[in-house]
C-alpha cells in the first residue's frame, strides 16, 4: 500500500470503483475512460509503479487472472475478443504509477478505436454488475 497513490486507495475502497473481480492478489475494476463497453484495469493489490518494478511472481498471478477471467467478461458481455494493454514509463502513456493492464473488450462489427469516452457512473455500474454475474456469480 502506498499513501499517495490512486489505485491503492481504491483496493483500500477509499475511492470507489465498479468492481468486476477480486481475489486475495488481484483487483479488477472498470476504467473511467473506457475505449470499449467493459474497458477494465487488473491490478496487483501489492503496490508497485510497474510491471518490471513489481516481482516475478505478481506479474505471473497478474496474467493467470487475466487468462481466467477475461474469457467470463467476454461471455458476459457478448464480447468476440479483446486487446490487452500495458503503457509502460511515461513515455509509453503510463498516467497512474501502479502496475495495471488495460483489457479492452471488441464487439463483431464495431470500430476498433483508443477513443476515450465518458459514460456516467450509471452506465458503468451496469456494465460492472453485468460482468460480475460471470466473474463473480457467488459474490
Ligand atoms: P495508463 O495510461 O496509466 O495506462 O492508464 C491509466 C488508466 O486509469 C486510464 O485509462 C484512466 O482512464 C484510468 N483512470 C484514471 N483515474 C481513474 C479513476 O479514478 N478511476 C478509474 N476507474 N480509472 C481511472
Ligand atoms: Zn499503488
Amino acid at each position: 500500500m502506498s499513501t499517495d497513490c490512486l489505485f491503492c486507495k481504491i483496493i483500500a475502497g477509499d475511492i470507489p470503483s465498479h468492481k468486476i473481480y477480486e481475489d486475495e492478489h488481484v483487483y479488477a475494476f472498470l476504467d473511467i475512460g473506457p475505449v470499449s463497453k467493459g474497458h477494465a484495469l487488473f491490478i496487483p493489490k501489492e503496490h508497485a509503479i510497474d510491471l518490471c518494478e513489481g516481482s516475478r511472481e505478481a506479474a505471473c498471478a497478474l496474467m493467470g487472472v487475466v487468462h481466467d477471467v477475461a474469457p467470463k467478461m467476454m461471455e458476459a458481455l457478448g464480447a468476440s475478443g479483446f486487446n490487452l494493454g500495458v503503457n509502460h514509463g511515461v513515455d509509453a502513456g503510463q498516467e497512474v504509477f501502479h502496475t495495471h493492464l488495460h483489457v479492452m473488450p471488441r464487439y463483431a462489427g464495431q470500430a476498433r478505436t483508443f477513443e476515450k469516452r465518458q459514460p456516467s457512473q450509471e452506465e458503468l455500474a451496469g456494465v460492472a454488475a453485468q460482468i460480475r454475474e460471470k466473474t463473480m456469480p457467488d459474490a
